[in-house]
């Protein structure tokens, strides 16, 4: 059976712009919901007529509960909360799965007037280095799908992050959800029209021939920019991290999977097990 792996974020879905609402205490968060389920539906419909017989989605935003079972069209099985060990890559392994689509993206932390860009966690981190290069959600979940030999087919959100997933995705369809105006403001179609031309640009995708894997070379050095100097203290208690400034900390790895655990592990650890979400 083949199966399309689909990552799903929120921040990069048409109609959503406001920060306040990416979490469940905020007003328009069921809209946000709602409007993220359909893109996956829209999605998933494109990729059964190109003759996948499954989708696997993960839900990889905020506490990972957003897109809505009840709504799912047939034949997707999802991934819901976490932590779990890829976090967004999460069945990017499974040998069922040969490619992947990245759904409702956002750029990386300090891109300039891109829809609520930022790295992982907002509260958690100011930046990502892999390798020296400055890395999104994106950019390193492709390094984990290619450490698989998995491409990236698709990828949507404002124009920014298609400009990102050009560095990762080059043959990839880059569909545009919204055109964005600052941090906090863009402009798109409504729901139901922007999942219609979704799914046509995601139908194209999985009509073409796949593109190559995106490699980065091992050893996988990860550079990560904390927001709390403390956060980045205690980090660095850990004999095998090195701290390289008050906020920062940088750690060698042999696999992108583990880089991937990593990132998941400093942006949600927490001492009582609870979630940051
Ligand atoms: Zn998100």
């Amino acid at each position: 059976m083949r199966r399309l792996f689909v990552s799903v974020d929120m921040e990069g879905v048409a109609g959503v712009a406001s920060a306040v609402s990416l979490m469940p205490t905020g007003w328009e968060y069921t809209a946000y919901r709602r409007w993220m389920t359909a893109e996956l539906n829209a999605v998933a419909e494109a990729a059964f007529d190109a003759g996948y017989a499954e989708v696997i989605a993960v839900d990889g935003h905020g506490n990972s509960h957003n897109v809505d079972p009840d709504q799912l069209i047939d034949n997707i099985q999802l991934v819901r909360s976490s932590p779990r060990p890829m976090f967004q890559m999460q069945m990017i392994d499974d040998p069922s799965v040969d490619a992947c689509a990245f759904i409702g993206y956002h750029s990386a932390a300090g891109t300039p007037d891109s829809i609520l860009a930022h790295s992982f966690s907002g509260a958690a981190l100011r930046s990502v280095r892999l390798n020296g290069v400055l890395a999104s959600e994106g950019y390193i979940n492709a390094a984990v799908a290619g450490e698989f030999g998995k491409p990236v087919l698709f990828v949507s959100g404002d124009r920014q992050t298609l400009e990102d997933a050009r560095r990762y995705a080059p043959d990839a369809v880059l569909h545009t959800t919204k055109q964005s105006f600052g941090f906090r403001s863009a402009m798109s179609l409504p729901p139901r029209q922007a999942c219609e031309a979704l799914k046509k640009a995601a139908a194209r995708a999985f009509a073409q021939p796949y593109g190559q894997p995106f490699k980065v070379e091992p050893p996988f050095e990860v550079e990560v920019e904390m927001t709390s100097q403390v956060a980045a203290e205690l980090l660095g208690y850990l004999p095998w991290l090195e701290r390289t400034d008050a906020y920062t900390v940088k750690a060698r790895f042999k696999a992108m999977q583990e880089v991937r655990g990593f990132i998941g592990f400093v942006m949600s650890y927490m001492p009582n097990g609870q979630t940051p979400y």
